[in-house]
């Protein structure tokens, strides 16, 4: 139960389901009457017909879940643009993953720019002859589970750093596993190539047991062997993502109101809460009314990681965003909404279900205590 179909909001409502379809139509998705919404489409178009949020009958799990509105294949094709992939990396410990993550943006930074090297906002992007390729560089596997545990995909493409003279670890295993349960392609970046002790052929032996082959021994999987510390290959395995996304052809709707995910947020002193936001939908603007989590506002400014300030930001761009009444979770996901009122309604919704299940733990808590006595 964690959606409505188009038709059934449409009876709960009281119109008709054609109206439901011609109004999402409007809004650039293509759907049919058994077509399932996530909470945050069908409150904001129950608003849209003057309902209250509230009346719509929402079974309390379903309240704070959050699902992408729209899956790829949904949208109309002339409206689809290519978009850049984004990444993340991820690997054993001390396998070279910050290291790679600094060695790929400090290859591609120039000393010049506003913010120079330092600025960390927890996701950037890089160029490489006019093509874009965005990195998530957060704490790699917890931001992914945490992402992926809301039913939002964050990532397109998992890098994953193997040291050439160590080999498969634990936690190259668990990274496997994630990357195959969220069905996301890995490319491999045999790192540490540099080091005396380093054995590539060996790990590429050991990674085929996962079913991770080199083309060149038959399989399917791009391999690197860089050095993170030595800079060497750094820009052939960017390539090799490129070739990686190119299969993919990834693709998304510019053209419609934002729609993001945070990937990180805090609270700062002078600025207030201010949230990272990889856009994956739409396009974010200075002044969209918008709402996360249980927060709501309007975009004050947008920073990207390079210190610019931007005025939009459109799929796979990652920008610092303000303007948002608190600090919301890494994993939520953010929308821009037709006007504040909407993004207060929706906010307020949330946060009162929010404050009614957490009365409900409670009561349950002191019932038990009581049986317990009993
Ligand atoms: P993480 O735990 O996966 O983020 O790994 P780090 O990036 O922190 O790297 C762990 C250690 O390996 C550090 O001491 C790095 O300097 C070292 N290291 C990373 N990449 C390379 C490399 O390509 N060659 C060599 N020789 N050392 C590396
Ligand atoms: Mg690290």
């Amino acid at each position: 139960t964690d959606s409505i179909t188009v038709g059934e909001l449409a009876k709960r409502m009281g119109i008709k389901a054609n109206e439901l379809i011609r109004e999402l139509m409007q809004q650039g998705s293509m759907v049919t009457i058994n077509h399932p919404l996530d909470f945050d489409t069908a409150a904001l178009l129950a608003s849209e017909y003057n309902y209250e949020v509230e009346n719509v009958a929402f079974d309390e799990a379903t309240i704070l879940e959050e699902v992408p509105v729209i899956k790829e294949g949904e949208e109309a094709p002339e409206d689809l643009r290519p978009r850049p992939p984004v990444v993340t990396v991820m690997g054993h410990v001390d396998h070279g993953k910050t290291s790679l993550l600094d060695a790929i943006r400090a290859a591609n930074v120039t000393a010049g720019e506003a913010g120079g090297i330092t600025q960390h906002i927890g996701a950037y992007y890089v160029e490489l002859e006019g093509r874009k390729i965005t990195f998530l560089d957060t704490p790699g596997h917890e931001a992914f589970t945490a992402m992926r545990a809301r039913g939002a995909k964050a990532t397109d493409i998992v890098i994953l750093v193997v040291a050439a003279d160590d080999g498969v670890m634990p936690q190259t295993r668990e990274a496997i596993n994630h990357a195959k349960a969220a069905d996301v392609p890995i490319v491999v970046a045999i790192n540490k190539i540099d080091k005396p002790d380093s054995n590539p052929e060996r790990v590429k032996q050991e990674l085929t047991e996962f079913g991770l082959v080199p083309e060149d021994w038959g399989g399917e999987t791009i391999f690197a062997e860089v050095s993170a510390k030595q800079h060497i290959n750094i820009d052939q395995l960017l390539e090799m993502v490129l070739l990686q996304a190119e299969v993919l052809e990834l693709k998304a709707n510019p053209g419609k109101r934002g729609r993001g995910i945070i990937v990180e947020a805090r609270l700062d002193k002078g600025r207030g809460p201010v949230a990272t936001v990889l856009v994956q939908e739409g396009t974010l603007h200075i002044g969209d009314p918008i709402v996360s989590g249980v927060h709501f506002g309007r975009v004050r400014s947008m920073v990207d990681d390079r210190g610019n300030r931007v005025d939009e930001a459109g799929p796979s761009m990652p920008v610092e965003v303000t303007g948002l009444s608190g600090v919301p979770d890494a994993g939520d996901l953010l929308y821009a909404v037709e006007d504040e009122k909407k993004a207060k309604d929706v906010a307020q919704h949330r946060q009162q279900k929010l404050r009614e299940a957490e009365l409900a733990k409670t009561s349950k808590i002191s019932l038990d205590q009581l049986f317990a006595k009993i």
